[in-house]
């Protein structure tokens, strides 16, 4: 069970996974949760960091795509900016809009990886589906509704219990 909500491979941010290291993990598409993962919950835009970060991968032809449980309008406005497909209401945990999604964007799911921040959306949404996961430390949770900052602290208990054996620098 609890494999189901083991991250494959865990990063302090997105920046962290250069297109070097997806190469070698034999990695050739991201599903990319938005809030506390590319940006701060509140932010409507992604640092220049990440923006580059973004281009860089696209450039090199690794396959991308915004998958969130956020609402329509507020997603598409933020995909729109980077110009990237999005997936909204992915109703994360289940993973049957990041099937689907990889079906549409012709990705391979073996080399597909869902990254996130939140062990019981991304994670566990990534694991069902079949795909690879990676675990982003939040940018700035402390913005977050309610409603995920409750799943924090059983997320940071189960990640110290998980542990270091989830954490991976060698390919898969
Ligand atoms: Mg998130």
């Amino acid at each position: 069970m609890l494999r189901f909500i083991a991250p494959h491979i865990r990063v302090e941010n997105v920046r962290q996974l250069s297109l070097d290291w997806l190469r070698e993990l034999g990695l050739d598409a991201l599903l990319l949760d938005v809030d506390c993962t590319l940006k701060e919950y509140r932010a409507e835009e992604v640092t220049p960091e990440v923006a580059a970060w973004l281009g860089e991968l696209r450039a090199a032809g690794i396959g991308l795509c915004l998958v969130s449980n956020g609402m329509g309008r507020r997603i598409e406005r933020f995909a729109g900016r980077l110009d990237l497909p999005f997936v909204s209401k992915a109703m994360k945990p289940l993973p049957f809009r990041l099937r689907s999604t990889v079906r549409k964007m012709q990705f391979d799911p073996s080399r597909t990886a869902m990254v996130g921040d939140q062990l019981f959306a991304d994670v566990l949404a990534g694991r069902l589906a079949r795909l690879v996961t990676i675990l982003v430390r939040p940018i700035h949770p402390e913005q977050e509704p309610w409603f995920t900052r409750l799943k924090r602290r059983p997320e940071r208990a189960l990640l110290k219990w998980t542990g270091s054996a989830s954490l991976t620098t060698t390919p898969l």
